[in-house]
């Protein structure tokens, strides 16, 4: 039989993004696990994201942290993947517009991009991919969430972040950032991979 934790787990979330962290703590709210962000540990490295996969950058970062820091680590990688495009920006999301890139830069270039594509061409998805590290560095497991959608003519809303005003979700006549955050939070690609990961927190197998 398996022998049951009674203090919390503690994992390190390989991220200094604040709004990340509030988000993994609410979604992981009563999953017995202990989350520390990673201003606990200022010798932790800055992990660079030089994968070719949103997998491999989220296993990079979770890894590097969890060897570093001697704990279970998380880490996230997300972006945007549209068909027309060939995938693109992929991984490269957060700085398609080039080295000074901004939410509103990268929107401006998709659009322009997808300037020629016809509606019902402009399909795309996000997709997130979150790590999970045990303290020697090895990858426990990886969690993946997506949501299909298609790529609007022009941007609407004004929730939420990134490529929220032009993505709408398969189904839906509003992109996400006219939605309410619950509302996009309920069928998100980081939400689908969160609640993976918190199934598998709550089996309880971690020591
Ligand atoms: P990262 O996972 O923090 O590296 O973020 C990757 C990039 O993908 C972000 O900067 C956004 O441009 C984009 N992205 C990821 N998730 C979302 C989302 O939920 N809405 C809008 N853009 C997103």
């Amino acid at each position: 039989m398996q022998e049951k934790r009674t203090q919390p787990l503690k994992i390190v979330l390989a991220t200094r993004n604040k709004k990340k962290l509030g988000e993994l703590k609410r979604v992981l709210a009563g999953a017995h696990v202990q989350l520390l962000g990673l201003d606990a540990f200022p010798g932790a490295p800055e992990v660079e994201e030089t994968g070719a996969t949103f997998e491999e950058n989220a296993v990079l970062k979770a890894s590097q942290v969890a060897k570093s820091t001697g704990h279970y680590a998380l880490s996230d990688d997300s972006g945007l993947e549209v068909d027309a495009l060939g995938g693109e920006p992929g991984v490269f999301s957060a700085r398609y517009a080039g080295a000074n890139a901004n939410d509103q830069k990268n929107l401006d270039k998709l659009l322009l991009e997808l300037k020629p594509v016809p509606e019902g061409k402009r399909t795309a998805r996000f997709r997130a991919v979150i790590a999970l590290a045990a303290p020697d560095g090895s990858v426990v497991r990886t969690f993946s969430g997506a949501v299909e959608g298609a790529i609007g003519f022009s941007p609407a809303g004004e929730n939420g972040f990134g490529y929220d005003p032009v993505f709408y979700p398969q189904g839906h006549d509003r992109t996400f950032a006219q939605m309410e955050s619950g509302e996009k939070d309920a069928m998100s690609h980081r939400a689908r991979a969160l609640q993976k990961l918190k199934k598998y927190l709550s089996r309880g197998q971690l020591k």
